[in-house]
């Protein structure tokens, strides 16, 4: 079977390595816009502007608002005006940086992501997640290159409140789990980057429960530590390597299209990405056990450990009606990654009936 496997970005990540980025920019191009969001920007703007500045590149601030979708991305393209940039850098969370990839991508222009909390991989992967103007997910498009540059300052991420940095750990352990819901299913033996991604995605999972929650700490209290540091290249760099490694597994993904769904409803939207998706990882198990949700004791103790929700109403959520189950359920039936997951050996019942009683079944999930 062909293989391609995209570039990865320069990775410079540490304490105070936003002074970098102008250094980094440099290599890329003269003229750069600058696409960020407002609150990341406000945090970063005095050194952004320095770096660049003593770096000599011309630049023009854009502040995006808003989904990361098209009528937005053009509104941020008016903003830009006559403004003749050569290269893009992305400055904040997942939205603007998944929209400021978009619009490189569009340009033709390389572009430099700036993660101002780790939340995603969205800094390193080639992907935009595209949505509505109502915040559903329309597609998930893949894009021809990698950012060129990934600048990851740890004093910067530690700032930002600690809530985005337990959404990024739950985000990537479903790079673990939900190849993990298929895996005897599939012939891995002779697939070389499906094994090793594998193979990365346990280690990744390891080394955040090992630090994760000592990374928690150290950003509640705003002293960086070598935990911190291991959380953060996790997080970013190595579940946007696994991204980009598991080629035609990354279908399989039961939690992410779970996410993909329920971004239909409104309710949804009060949730971060990754607190989305670790409910999905709580579904999947469900999903796998065919019983009321009590999914396997050490991911339970994992998410509490971390401070993520171990059940709908840890999260937050009320009760879905009927009509709101049977979107979320036709949207999933609607995705890639369920006709991929049927049409597998996995003796799971995935049936559109067994979905969303599973769905429901989560509000009773009771886990201390
Ligand atoms: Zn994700």
């Amino acid at each position: 079977m062909p293989v391609e496997v995209m570039e990865s970005p320069r990775y410079i990540r540490g304490f105070g390595v936003l002074n970098q980025l102008g250094d980094a920019a440099k290599e890329y191009g003269t003229r750069a816009l600058v696409v960020a969001g407002e609150r990341a920007f406000s945090a970063v703007q005095g050194k952004v502007e320095a770096s660049l500045a003593a770096a000599g590149l011309d630049y023009r601030v854009v502040i995006y608002k808003g989904f990361c979708s098209m009528v937005h991305i053009k509104k941020a393209l008016i903003q830009a005006g006559d403004f003749a940039a050569d290269l893009v850098i992305g400055i904040g969370g997942g939205t603007v940086i998944d929209a400021s990839k978009k619009i490189a991508h569009d340009l033709g222009l390389p572009i430099i992501t700036v993660p101002t909390i780790a939340a995603t991989c969205a800094a390193w992967t080639p992907l935009s997640v595209m949505y509505d103007e109502c915040g559903a997910v329309t597609a998930e498009e893949w894009l021809s290159r990698s950012p060129k540059a990934v600048i990851a300052d740890t004093e910067v991420i530690m700032k930002a409140p600690v809530r985005y940095l337990v959404a990024g750990i739950g985000d990537s352990i479903a790079k673990w789990f939900e190849p993990s819901f298929v895996r005897q299913a599939l012939d891995v033996k002779a697939d070389c980057f499906l094994r090793s991604t594998l193979d990365l995605a346990k280690t990744a999972y390891e080394i955040l429960s090992d630090n994760g929650e000592k990374a928690v700490e150290q950003c509640k209290a705003n002293k960086a530590g070598p935990e911190l540091d291991a959380v953060i290249d996790v997080c970013i760099a190595v579940t946007g390597m696994l991204s980009g490694m598991a080629g035609d597994a990354a279908r399989f993904a039961v939690a992410h299209a779970f996410y993909n769904a329920f971004s239909a409803l409104p309710l949804s939207h009060a949730l971060l990405h990754g607190e989305v998706v670790t409910l999905g990882i709580l579904l999947q198990e469900s999903l796998r056990n065919g019983d009321g949700g009590v999914a396997d004791k050490e991911l339970i103790s994992f998410y509490s450990r971390m401070g993520l929700p171990t059940s709908w109403k840890g999260a937050g959520l009320r009760k879905l009606t009927e009509d709101e189950l049977d979107l979320v359920v036709s949207r999933m039936e609607a995705g890639d990654s369920l006709t991929a997951l049927r049409k597998l050996p996995l003796g799971v019942d995935l049936s559109a009936r067994r979905l969303k009683e599973a769905i429901a079944g989560m509000y009773h999930m009771h886990h201390q």
